[in-house]
């Protein structure tokens, strides 16, 4: 078979172009050359490697798993089963970001990196932050060292650690976290099925993570340090009063682009 014909088994839109996008992944080329060669037959053993990466698709595994990369605020960024596939509502959280912390220079740590895209997109746009990555798990730190080595973001430390542990005291102007928070009986979990759960899923109601970020969270910032957190979409009442009953102040919750309250920032004073 050739590469025309290939393509156009699919039916709908979207599956032709995951299906032109496995095609790249099994031919080593880039996505133009799908376009430029038409007429190439398939070796043998491109065809069957192709056919296997279908196959996994249509068992739901996510194409990004598949393809071994994704993309991520216009950057592109490795990607293995040991970390979140990352979400366009973290997008809102590095916007949010660099149009609120403008200066040069500022102390950011970032627990639980996953893939890094948090950490690494920040010091792309902020080469001269001094910043830290956690993560429990040291294959999700493998992940983000080599998406922070192809961005090459150079200011970016990383630590393997459950939350704060070996983290000093009264030392970051800003600590940011995508933690876990999905309730360990979510229905939405199945759909998921192909994401760590170490990543997704923190206690019964999806909290445990959080409580603990913002619970240690004054003893590690600065004052007038800041934590922003994503969470979910119906987390944002009890995030807010979490940071209250922990004397922060200015606290304020941002909606994802479905408007749901996806993310709060509270300041230590
Ligand atoms: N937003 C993700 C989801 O619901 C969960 C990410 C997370 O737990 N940090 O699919």
């Amino acid at each position: 078979m050739n590469i025309k014909q290939i393509c156009s088994q699919a039916s709908a839109t979207t599956e032709r172009f995951e299906r032109e996008l496995l095609l790249t992944h099994a031919l080593n080329q880039p996505r133009a050359y799908l376009y430029s060669h038409p007429e190439k037959e398939l070796s043998q053993t491109e065809f069957e490697l192709f056919n296997q990466l279908l196959q996994r698709r249509e068992q739901g595994e996510p194409i990004a798993y598949i393809l071994g990369e994704t993309e991520f605020y216009s950057l592109k960024f490795y990607i293995t089963p040991a970390v979140l596939i990352p979400r366009p509502e973290t997008e809102l959280l590095i916007d949010y970001v660099l149009e609120n912390f403008k200066q040069k220079k500022l102390c950011m740590w970032e627990l639980g990196t996953g893939s890094g895209i948090i950490s690494v997109t920040l010091a792309r746009h902020r080469p001269d932050w001094d910043i830290t990555a956690t993560d429990i798990s040291e294959e999700a730190l493998d992940v983000a060292k080599k998406n922070a080595h192809f961005h090459k973001a150079h200011n970016i430390k990383f630590i393997k650690s459950n939350w704060y542990e070996g983290l000093d005291s009264a030392k970051a102007d800003l600590i940011i976290s995508n933690p876990p928070y999905v309730a360990e009986n979510d229905t939405h979990l199945n759909e998921l099925r192909f994401e760590p759960s170490l990543a997704l899923i923190s206690g019964k109601e999806g909290m445990d993570a959080i409580k603990t970020i913002i619970q240690e969270a004054k003893t590690h910032l600065k004052s007038n340090g800041w934590v922003l957190l994503e969470h979910g979409y119906d987390q944002a009442k009890w995030v807010q009063n979490s940071f209250r009953e922990n004397q922060f102040s200015e606290i304020k919750t941002m909606d994802d682009l479905n408007h749901h309250p996806r993310m709060t920032i509270a300041k230590n004073v």
